[in-house]
Order: structure tokens, then C-alpha cells, then sequence
């Protein structure tokens, strides 16, 4: 029986339910559902505010365009991100113009404090932290940082939904929140984002870029009243990131899960470390102090990455790589080199099969044949 790294699950007949509210009151676009997930990931989050959008990489373009913008950052100017993460992280920087200054990851394979404060320099406008596979690592000194530097933070969570940190979802700290609630991610819709900003009157013009530039949207025309209601301005050169009423229909029953599935996501995290506890071959990624993480991904580091792969691949067993170090790909080369620990564990690493449909015996049985087949850890 194969074993893939991820498989989202659904609560099927519940989203269908919600899905045919949709289609019952024609509104699947923007408007409807995405008002009620916004709300309800507010109050889920404690977050001031929440925009659903079609993706996280949608938000994260966002962030940085709209943090560019209200502080009047220039082309050029840099944001300290991780080597090791999911491409869109850093291509959000790239598109604005901006410069991603890597800075190395710690045994958390988060951004490590203390590389971060050597890279800032006279342009270093923001952080962009990872909370890598819900680890949020070490997250708290890297706020103290951005405070210390007075430079703005922007989490990438696409791996957090549910993180808690010493019992509260990080983020009030953070100038912007994403999340992705991509068909892999830990709170699967099929493709979709949250943004939170802090502030109110960026979030309010998040909106308006998510939907062209157009300064009101069609569901709160449609809600209105007048013979003026089909009239609108276009304040910006807007994007079409906005997320529709589907996606958010199937958010919704996600989220009354996802405390629970991310329970038993750690279950499954335990599982693993109680079987690897014996081997001194195996070393699963540790976990930040203070952290309840989602679990998005339950990594070990190992001596013979590649070798482990086939073997596990030749048993049906589909583990994943998170992440190639992004100094590899040609657009970021310049950082090559500069971020030896990423560079290092991004040869080491390796993702495990964790989700729903997984049950203890498959744990064993993986853990198994990865006891057998895994080299001595050498630091
Ligand atoms: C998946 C992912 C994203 C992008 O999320 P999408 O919703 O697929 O656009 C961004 N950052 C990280 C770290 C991710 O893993």
C-alpha cells in the first residue's frame, strides 16, 4: 500500500452542504461566504483583520507591495528572508523590486535571530519569517529585532494555520499574516489565502487591489440601494487576487476541524519520535519552546538524504523535500554561499508522510524501514 506525503481530506457531505448554499443563492463569487470566513478567521485568530484571497503567493505579493508603497521604500531597498522555503516567499520580494538578503536558519530551519541582525544594513526595510512546516522557532526574537531595527515583519504562515504560540495564534506582532489554504496545506480548501494586515487602512486597500483597483466591490453593490449602485472608481492598478465563495464555503467547515485535525496531526508527530528516540541516525527537526504547531510537516535530518529517498520510494513511500535552498535557483545566486546551515540541511532533510488518513501502523511501518536504512547523523 503506497504512502503519499500529503492527501488532503474532506468532510465531504458537510462541504457539500455549504457548497449548495452557494449555488442555491447564485453568489460563488466574492462576497457571501468570503465575508462570513473573514469573520470567522478573525475571531479564530484574535487577528484585526483577515481578506481572502485566491492565494497565499497572492498575499504575499500583496504584503510587500503594500507595505512598498504606504512607507515609500525604493526599488532596491531589502527584506531579510530564508533560503529555505516555498518560492513564492521570495519571488514576492523580487516582483516589487526589492532585494531578498538571505540570512540563515537555525536547528529550527526558521531564521536564525542571530544571522538576521548581521544582515541588516542601511536599505533593510522588513523580515519575512517562515514559520517552516508551523514551527514558529524562534519568532519572538525576531520580533524584538524588527522592533530594536524599526523594521517591518511579515509572516509567511502558509504552514501555521492553528500554531499556537505559548497558547496564542502568533501575528499581532507581524505587520501582515498569510496563510494558505492550498489542496496540501494543513487547512485544505482546494487553492486559496488568507492576508491579515494590522493596520485597517492597509487592509482596506488590500481590498481594493484584490479586485482591480476597483474601490467597491459587486456584493456590496448588489446590497445596495439607488440607481447609482453600478457605479464605480478605480483607485489603483489592481490585480484579480480576490478568493470566491466556493473556496470559502469549504474553509468554513475546515476551520471548525482544524484544531482537532491539527491534534491529531501531532499525534501522528509523536508517533515518529517515540520510534526514532532509539536511533542516533535520525534527527527529527525540533519544535521552538512555546510551540503547539500545526504540524504542516514533520521533518528529519539524516546523513544519506538521497540514498533514504529511493529506498523509501522503492516501498511506495512518498516522502518530500522542504526545501531545496532557493540560492540553487538562477534568479537567487547571488546569496549562494552566504547561508552554510540552509545550504547544509537542505541536503539532510527530509519530509515524512503526515496526514489524515494516516494511521499508527503506517507510522511503524515507515519509521521501520527508515531505522534500518538511515546513516549515522554527523555534526
Ligand atoms: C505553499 C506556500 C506558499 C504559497 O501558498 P499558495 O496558497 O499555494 O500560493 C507560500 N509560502 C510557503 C512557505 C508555502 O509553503
Amino acid at each position: 500500500m503506497a504512502v503519499q506525503l500529503f492527501i488532503p481530506s474532506y468532510r465531504v457531505e458537510e462541504c457539500l452542504d455549504q457548497i449548495r448554499e452557494c449555488l442555491e443563492a447564485g453568489w460563488t463569487g466574492l462576497g457571501f461566504k468570503t465575508v462570513e470566513f473573514e469573520e470567522k478567521w478573525r475571531d479564530y485568530t484574535g487577528l484585526n483583520n483577515a481578506h481572502f484571497l485566491n492565494s497565499a503567493t497572492a498575499g504575499l505579493h500583496l504584503a510587500v507591495k503594500i507595505l512598498k508603497e504606504t512607507y515609500s521604500w525604493n526599488d532596491d531597498d531589502e527584506i531579510i528572508s530564508t533560503p529555505l522555503t516555498f518560492i513564492s516567499t521570495n519571488h514576492a520580494i523580487t516582483h516589487e523590486k526589492m532585494k531578498a538578503v538571505f540570512a540563515d536558519v537555525d536547528e529550527y530551519l526558521c531564521l536564525d535571530p542571530e544571522d538576521v541582525e548581521k544582515k541588516i544594513g542601511p536599505r533593510t526595510r522588513a523580515v519575512m519569517f517562515v514559520g517552516l512546516g508551523g514551527n514558529t522557532g524562534r519568532y519572538p526574537e525576531i520580533v524584538k529585532l524588527c522592533k530594536k531595527y524599526d523594521l517591518k515583519l511579515i509572516l509567511d504562515a502558509a504552514h501555521m494555520a492553528g500554531t499556537r504560540l505559548n497558547g496564542n495564534i502568533p501575528g499581532k506582532e507581524a505587520d501582515a499574516v498569510i496563510y494558505s489554504f492550498h489542496a496540501v496545506k494543513n487547512l485544505p480548501t482546494a487553492d486559496s489565502g488568507m492576508i491579515c494586515f494590522a493596520l485597517k487602512e492597509l487592509d482596506d486597500i488590500c481590498r481594493k487591489y484584490t479586485w482591480l483597483g476597483i474601490n467597491k466591490d459587486t456584493y456590496t453593490r448588489t446590497n445596495e440601494s439607488g440607481a447609482y449602485k453600478w457605479k464605480y472608481d478605480v483607485d489603483y492598478l489592481g490585480y484579480k487576487y480576490h478568493g470566491n465563495s466556493i473556496m470559502a464555503a469549504i474553509g468554513l467547515v475546515q476551520l471548525k476541524y482544524l484544531d482537532a485535525d491539527n491534534q491529531y496531526r501531532r499525534k501522528i508527530a509523536n508517533w515518529y519520535d517515540e520510534k526514532f528516540k532509539s536511533s542516533q541516525n535520525i534527527s527529527p527537526v525540533p519544535i521552538g519552546q512555546g510551540c503547539d504547531t500545526s504540524r504542516h510537516l514533520y521533518i528529519i535530518e539524516v546523513d544519506n538524504r538521497d540514498e533514504l529517498l529511493n529506498i523509501l520510494n522503492e516501498n511506495e513511500i512518498y516522502p518530500g523535500v522542504h526545501y531545496r535552498d532557493n540560492t540553487e535557483y538562477p534568479m537567487y545566486a547571488y546569496g549562494n554561499g552566504i547561508c552554510t546551515n540552509a545550504e547544509f540541511k537542505s541536503n539532510r532533510i527530509l519530509s515524512l508522510p503526515i496526514h489524515l488518513k494516516m494511521a499508527k501502523k503506517e507510522v511503524h511501518m515507515i519509521s521501520e524501514i527508515i531505522i534500518r536504512n538511515a546513516k549515522q547523523v554527523s555534526s
